[in-house]
């Protein structure tokens, strides 16, 4: 083990790691002390007892933000005053950031290097801008005649919950919290019970930055329970969510059973990554062809898990993308040189290697990969899998795996790459490489997705929105539009005669 490994293992045994809640502006357990596990997937160690927050406890926290919401501890501030506040929490992020990521990492298994160099940035980053927006974002006066005054104001929606998955747990929570409270509204995050931690150590920072109590919240527990109770709150105005596309409907259900909450969903997806002979850049490509699945272990919503490629490349490029997965082998997320780490928890690894056994079974090819490894370790990982060719519907092909697991196949012709990248439930990411600046355009419009990537994937900053389309969701994250998803517009029609 090398001395910067060894310095994460040192820094690992020596961390303190919290599992209760953050309800009204003080750590506590959850009601009844009930508690479930915290799991390293690194090497299945216990990290930590987390608390498993249920009804009683978010009727705590909505009552708290309630309470906070309406005695305008937060939106009622002048604007300045809680950009500040909120710049003093990504700048405690920005400080804490080697913490942070290395409880990310032990957390969820990605590598530390992934934690410190993407996560941690883009997250202090997140709230700096939104921070940075609430004195410069403006209302509207409408083009009324002389004698009415209209305004269109932006009104926060009062209490917002944000629920989001493990696979980058303080980044998804930034993308919705974020806008969320410099919008004005009180938050309640409901991590993923595989990656609590940070949200609840992000608590203590927030406290830190002088977010007034009830303002934000965190409240642990499992989906059924925690995550259910708030999406059937009566007092919940709004469901920003992340996850699976199956629990976006439940949480579509949830509201027309309880208050009709808004409901953001940003969901599953398949993404299809198309490379046309006339790629301007083959090698380059096909390493981002890899990154594009394999990153993260492939637990990313947008990875490329459908790779198009065109007749006359296809053996030459898919041994390239070949190549470059071999060497992304799996190894300890602690070593700055992994550049691939565990699967966040041992179900997640199982059902994974069991859509590439199914796979086989069927009788696709397999490449590359299909196998667990270090399992001496204790943990839980995946070599970068590779499959030829599956049918178009093949579970493959159809169905998102969350995993490292790539199905390629080739195609003829422009109109053939688009029906098959368009033949999908999903619609989050697309990519295309190719030379021909008019198929460039022509495509990009053609792609069903909410985010097209032209000699390049996954690029993208806090600038752009970021989302889906068919049963990837709705709504967006990032740019000034997700500040919409926070606000009701209110119109006031002012009879300026009397
Ligand atoms: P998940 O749907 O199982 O869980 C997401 C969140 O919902 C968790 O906090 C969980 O506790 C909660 N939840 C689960 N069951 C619930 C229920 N019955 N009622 C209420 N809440 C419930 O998803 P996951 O496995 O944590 O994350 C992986 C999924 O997230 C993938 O489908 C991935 O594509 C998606 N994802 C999408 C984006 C995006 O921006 N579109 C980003 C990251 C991940």
């Amino acid at each position: 083990m090398n001395q910067d490994t060894q310095d994460w293992h040192a820094r690992a045994a020596a961390l303190e790691l919290r599992g209760q809640a953050y309800i009204d502006g003080a750590y506590c357990d959850a009601a009844g002390g009930t508690t479930f596990e915290a799991i390293s997937p690194i090497d299945g160690r216990r990290l930590a007892q987390v608390a498993a927050c249920g009804q009683a406890d978010v009727d705590r926290a909505v009552e708290a933000a309630r309470r906070a919401f309406e005695a305008g501890a937060w939106a009622g501030l002048p604007p300045r005053e809680r950009k500040a506040r909120l710049q003093r929490l990504a700048a405690l992020i920005g400080e804490h950031a080697g913490e942070l990521a290395l409880i990310e990492t032990l957390d969820m298994g990605k590598p530390i290097r992934d934690a410190l160099a993407f996560d941690l940035p883009e997250t202090a980053h997140c709230y700096a801008w939104y921070a940075e927006a609430i004195d410069k974002v403006y209302d509207e006066i409408a083009p009324t005649g002389p004698s009415a005054l209209a305004t269109i104001t932006r009104e926060p929606l009062g209490v917002v919950a944000a629920v989001v998955p493990w696979n980058y747990p303080l980044l998804m929570a930034a993308w919705k919290v974020a806008p969320a409270l410099a919008a004005g509204n009180s938050v309640i995050l409901k991590p993923a019970e595989q990656s609590s931690l940070s949200a609840i150590r992000l608590a203590g920072l927030a406290q830190d930055a002088g977010i007034p109590p009830g303002v934000f919240n965190v409240v642990p527990g499992l989906g059924a329970e925690a995550g259910q109770a708030l999406g059937l709150h009566p007092d919940v105005d709004c469901i920003a969510f992340t996850g699976s596309t199956a629990t976006g409907k439940r949480f579509m259900r949830y509201s027309g059973e309880s208050n009709l909450k808004r409901v953001w969903l940003e969901c599953g997806g398949k993404s299809p990554h198309i490379v046309f002979e006339d790629c301007p850049d083959l090698d380059r490509a096909a390493l981002v062809a890899a990154l594009a699945i394999f990153s993260n272990q492939g637990e990313v919503c947008i990875a490329g898990s459908r790779l198009y490629v065109q007749d006359g490349i296809y053996e030459t490029f898919m041994e390239k993308v070949a190549q470059h997965a071999a060497r992304l082998r799996p190894g300890d997320p602690l070593d700055p040189a992994t550049a691939m780490g565990a699967m966040v928890d041992e179900r997640q690894m199982r059902g994974v290697l069991a859509r590439i056994e199914a796979g086989q079974a069927e009788g696709a090819r397999l490449r590359l990969g299909g196998r667990q490894v270090r399992a001496e370790s204790g943990g839980f990982y995946i070599e970068p899998t590779i499959f030829d060719c599956p049918a178009q519907d093949s579970a493959l092909v159809r169905e998102e795996i969350f995993g490292p697991v790539l199905a390629a196949q080739r195609f003829a012709t422009e109109d053939e790459a688009i029906a098959l990248a368009n033949d999908s439930a999903y619609g989050l990411g697309a990519g295309l490489w190719t030379a021909n600046l008019g198929r460039a355009h022509r495509l990009s419009r053609r792609l069903k997705a909410g985010l097209v990537w032209v000699n390049c994937y996954a690029d993208g900053d806090i600038t752009v929105p970021f989302g889906g389309v068919k049963q990837s969701g709705f709504g967006r994250d990032k740019s000034l539009h997700a500040l919409d998803k926070y606000c009701d517009l209110k119109t006031t029609w002012i009879d300026i005669t009397v």
